[in-house]
């Protein structure tokens, strides 16, 4: 089988990209819709690949982990653009104040003339309208044969909120997995080499390669995936030896911990 990861490593420096292996367990029933599927009674069948196996989708996981790691590090006072608008994310940020223009932020190889080579950490990471991502997320597959997998329908009623009662023939079924049976869904995060920051030597740039501790902190704060979170589907927690990464040292969270002082301009503005 031909696999995207391994075509673009070998097209780039294999000798710094690294991998991360994930396993969800699903704590409650899970509920990925797949839209315009058919063989199912339900009006929300639920997502499966070609084999028949539950899926949940890469681009589910890497927007959930965007949005937390953003999260994150705006926390630890980074300045971060604002996605998913292409205007206000890096190198844009239309409207956006901050210091954006540091070297932390510097992708570099470019021509330093260029206006559009600082990327704020999570554009680094996750890439954006104009710079690649460093990140290929493969889909979350459970590993229970599908056979064992009993078709499980979930009633439910759309509400109207004006009245709070039953709207009239707005009866649906969910299709969801069955539930508590502690499913475990693998995937894995294949991580390319970082940019190398133009101020940075090589042994710098690969101390300071922050991009496992972000992702990792950052899936820690993912409780739930999938659809009708709030009524109580797809709670998960992942597997805990993910988190147990020795390449993490303290140079990474002394990095991260440590941005860059925000512009005096911004100060001065509010003051007046
Ligand atoms: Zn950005």
């Amino acid at each position: 089988m031909i696999r995207l990861a391994d075509l673009n490593q070998s097209s780039t420096q294999t000798n710094s990209s690294s991998s991360i292996s994930l396993t969800a367990i699903i704590d409650t029933a899970l509920c990925v819709g797949a839209g315009g599927s058919s063989g199912s009674l339900s009006d929300k069948p639920i997502l499966k690949n070609a084999e028949g196996k539950l899926v949940i989708p890469a681009s589910q996981l890497k927007g959930r982990l965007r949005h937390e790691c953003e999260k994150i590090a705006r926390a630890l006072g980074w300045d971060i653009c604002e996605s998913p608008v292409a205007q206000t994310m890096c190198p844009q940020r239309a409207g956006l104040t901050g210091n954006f223009e540091h070297d932390h932020y510097d992708v570099g190889d470019r021509n330093p003339d260029d206006s559009t080579r600082h990327h704020c950490l999570i554009c680094q990471l996750f890439g954006n309208p104009s710079l690649p991502s460093r990140l290929q997320f493969s889909d979350l597959v459970c590993t229970e044969h599908p056979d064992n997998i009993p078709e499980v329908l979930r009633p439910g009623v759309t509400i109207n909120r004006r009245r709070c009662t039953a709207e009239e023939g707005k009866l649906f079924f969910l299709e969801t997995s069955p539930a508590n049976t502690a499913l475990r869904f693998k995937g894995t995060i294949h991580i390319q080499p970082r940019w190398k920051l133009t101020h940075q030597t090589d042994e710098e740039s690969r101390t300071t390669d922050f991009a496992k501790a972000l992702m990792l902190a950052g899936l820690k704060h993912i409780h739930a995936l999938g659809g009708s979170k709030s009524t109580g589907l797809g709670w998960l927690h992942w597997e805990p030896s993910v988190f147990r990464d020795p390449q993490i040292n303290d140079h990474v969270w002394a990095f991260l911990s440590s941005p860059p002082p925000h512009i005096k301009k911004e100060v001065n503005h509010e003051a007046n």
